[in-house]
């Protein structure tokens, strides 16, 4: 493919994640820096369909690194899901002469990159772009270490109202089906108790757990949330029940929600989208395709697109313990 390369479009998918902006700067910059023509397609699959994209240069994306969201939009596209939207998405990649589509975004997007190559011999590369740091064979996803800051800075916030009026708060964090962010934000910022979708810890032990904590003098508590947890119950349905079964403290519900989403992203995040982006390009000039570019030990790798859609292996049981441990 190396000798026919000329043409690459990008595009964001899914939710937005801070960062965004800088990997697509890097993919257009890498683009420039090799003689290569990158076009910049607008809200991703549903713009792709509706052939929403233009010819980006090394200028077009100055003054973006710094700044949350994604300039090119994203969406979520039900039409994408169906054959005859795939078909015309593939029918404007040919029409404007792409020859590989780079696609940031988290499993849902790279679900759809992989159905583009299979079913139409079309070149795709994936770089992850989500705050839920939920994708198998990266360390870390574009935006979680954003998404961890903006969570720690709010939860030190109502930690200081916490204090004032000895009270319990339950905050929910992103993480339908991972703790990376209830567990890391949570240990960094001092929770008493942090639930998360892989461990299912029971109400009785939680209880049992704010009691002890009560007894050795703790006079307010943080309870860190993820949106998947396992406790059967919503945050409101569980913050009823530990005031229910919990004497001495007044219990409070705080939903962190899309502020979780926001801001400009950190060094840390500028840093690995830069490098995630470059190595998408690199990895193309080498003829590599359905691949994701991830970071694993510091290092740029790539990894066949499937498996990034498996299961990850993440084990939290060391981090888990640090937690269990620093809130006694
Ligand atoms: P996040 O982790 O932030 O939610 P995501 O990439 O997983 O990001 P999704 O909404 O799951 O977000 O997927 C983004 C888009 O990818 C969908 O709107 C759809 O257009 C496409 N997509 C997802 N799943 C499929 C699928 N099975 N087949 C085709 N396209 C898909």
């Amino acid at each position: 493919m190396t000798e026919k390369l000329k043409n690459i479009a990008v595009l964001t998918s899914g939710g937005d994640a801070p960062g965004m902006n800088a990997a697509i700067r890097a993919v257009v910059r890498a683009c420039s820096f090799y003689d290569l023509n990158c076009f910049g397609v607008y809200k991703g699959y549903e713009g792709l369909i509706n052939n929403e994209m233009e010819p980006l240069n090394a200028r077009s994306v100055r003054n973006i690194i710094n700044k949350g969201g994604t300039f090119l939009k994203s969406a979520r596209s039900k039409a994408f899901m169906t054959s005859e939207g795939r078909k015309k998405a593939h029918g404007n990649l040919i029409a404007n002469q792409i020859d590989a589509l780079i696609v940031i975004g988290g499993d849902g997007s790279f679900t759809g990159a992989l159905k583009l190559s299979e079913e139409f011999d079309f070149p795709v590369i994936g770089i992850p772009g989500t705050i839920d740091n939920d994708i198998n064979g990266t360390d870390y996803t574009i935006g979680y270490d954003t998404a961890l800051n903006t969570v720690v800075e709010a939860i030190d916030k109502i930690r200081d109202t916490a204090s004032s009026h000895n009270r319990l708060f339950l905050i929910e964090v992103m993480g339908r089906d991972a703790g990376d962010i209830a567990l890391n934000a949570g240990i960094g910022a001092g929770a008493e108790e942090i639930l998360i979708p892989e461990e299912d810890m029971g109400i009785d032990r939680l209880i049992d757990s704010l009691k002890k904590s009560k007894k050795t003098g703790k006079t307010s508590s943080i309870i860190v949330v993820a949106e998947g947890d396992k406790s059967g119950k919503n945050i409101f349905e569980l913050g009823e029940h530990v005031e229910q079964h919990l004497d001495g403290y007044e219990v409070r519900v705080s939903v962190l929600g899309h502020i979780q989403r926001g801001g400009a992203p950190s060094c840390y995040d500028r840093v690995l989208a830069s490098k995630l982006g470059v190595g998408a390009v690199e990895a193309l000039l080498e003829g590599k395709r359905d691949i994701m570019i991830g970071i694993v030990h510091k290092d740029v790798t790539s990894i066949p697109l499937k498996q990034a859609l498996e299961k990850r292996d993440h084990q939290h049981d060391r981090l888990i313990k640090v937690a269990d441990i620093t809130s006694v």
